[in-house]
């Protein structure tokens, strides 16, 4: 595997692939990885000839008071997972390569970004629209590979793409998690015991909305009362939100239609986790 940090390295190397008439694959992460970002690795060595990951901890996503200088950087030992996966490329830039000075230019996807994920990260998705717009445009993928986990990234991105006419397939992969249920995150590592034994609640309470739902229950505010009600026992456990939405354009529904997904953000101690599932 080749690790590359300049961008205009990278650029010139994937110009080159693309004039042979190789297919890309494009898994973009901000590192420590773990099964759920090898999942995405998995998939795209299957389907392209090239496959790139890049990690980058994007500062333009983080606000003020969240973890940027405490994410986790264990570069060397994501290094030796990508290795493993026979990935064929790393794109491992500097925050200077990739935000020089006098850098000023933001996308924002209007409508997603000042919703769920959105109202309580104010800039987020315009940090995470910037920085992978620039990275498709560095690596001009075949297909970029997103988890289904950061549910609204991937409509914020889908978005993106259809509006900018981005030649690239975005594909969306299944939430990997633990046996016992709870979602693989990189911030999992910051959870204690008692912490990482709560946090199961927040995929127990998306199983109950499963359940109710699948019984007939129809009233999103029935449902959302009943998964309040249920993750009150969990006294580590504080709920930022739960909504029950139209998966194509997020929006909230109040009556269960045929497909929706429901979401939930919640505090866990100090470390805010994200989860969703789809019915
Ligand atoms: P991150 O490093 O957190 O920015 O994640 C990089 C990519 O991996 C994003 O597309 C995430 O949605 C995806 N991802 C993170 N956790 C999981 C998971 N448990 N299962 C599947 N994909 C995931």
């Amino acid at each position: 595997m080749d690790v590359i940090s300049s961008p205009n390295q990278i650029q010139e190397i994937t110009k080159k692939l693309y004039k042979e008439g190789k297919t890309i694959g494009f898994v973009p992460t901000m590192g420590a990885l773990h099964e759920g970002h090898l999942a995405l690795v998995r998939k795209s060595k299957t389907v392209n000839d090239i496959t790139i990951v890049s990690i980058f901890v994007n500062p333009k996503q983080f606000g003020r008071n969240e973890d940027l200088k405490k994410y986790p950087r264990p570069i060397g030992k994501d290094q030796a997972l990508l290795i493993k996966e026979k990935v064929n490329y790393l794109f491992y830039p500097s925050s200077s390569a990739i935000y020089p000075s006098g850098y000023k230019t933001n996308v924002k996807v209007k409508g997603f970004s000042d919703i769920l994920e959105g109202k309580s990260r104010p800039d987020h998705f315009a940090g995470v629209a910037t920085v992978v717009l620039k990275l498709f445009n560095l690596i001009n993928p075949t297909h970029a590979y997103f988890g289904q986990k950061d549910f609204q990234q991937c409509v914020v991105i889908k978005q993106m793409v259809k509006d900018l006419d981005l030649p690239v397939n975005i594909k969306i992969i299944p939430t990997v998690r633990e046996n016992d249920g709870l979602a693989l995150s990189s911030r999992n590592i910051f959870l204690n015991g008692q912490e990482r034994l709560q946090a199961l609640a927040l995929y127990q309470s998306l199983l109950l909305a499963n359940k109710l739902i699948a019984g007939g229950n129809k009233k999103a505010r029935f449902i959302k009362a009943k998964m309040k009600n249920y993750l009150k026992k969990y006294k580590l456990v504080r709920l930022d939100y739960i909504e029950i939405c139209n998966p194509q354009d997020l929006s909230a529904v109040k009556v269960i239609p045929k497909k929706v997904v429901v979401l939930i953000t919640a505090f866990v101690g100090k470390t805010r986790l994200i989860d969703n599932i789809i019915i």
